[in-house]
């Protein structure tokens, strides 16, 4: 038997109602998820992962799911981790450009 496990880092206003952009060539991005797919047995990788609440008697490995931003152009995956620090970086920049 296999599960799937959502887990969300940063909150549906920042996710669903801003606008964000690709670092890498500007184009709106999408939402995705990126994909893991960890086995109870693999002792290293097992480790990182959280499978409290999971009854893992019947399981074998977990499909875990992450969100994030995902550019259509590029076919790459933005985690809103580091989507955060750009845009974060890039207001910065902004701010100092107008002096
Ligand atoms: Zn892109």
């Amino acid at each position: 038997m296999k599960a799937i496990k959502w887990t969300y880092q940063g909150n549906p206003f920042y996710t669903h109602f801003k606008k964000h952009f690709c670092p890498r060539c500007g184009t709106k991005v999408k939402l995705g998820y990126d994909r893991k797919i960890i086995y109870r047995d693999s002792i290293i990788e097992a480790r990182n992962y959280d499978f409290s609440d999971l009854d893992t008697n019947w399981l074998n490995s977990v499909d875990f799911r992450t969100r994030c931003f995902f550019c259509p152009n590029c076919e790459i995956n933005i985690s809103f981790k580091v989507m955060k620090e750009y845009e974060e970086k890039r207001y910065q920049f902004q701010r100092k450009g107008r002096g």
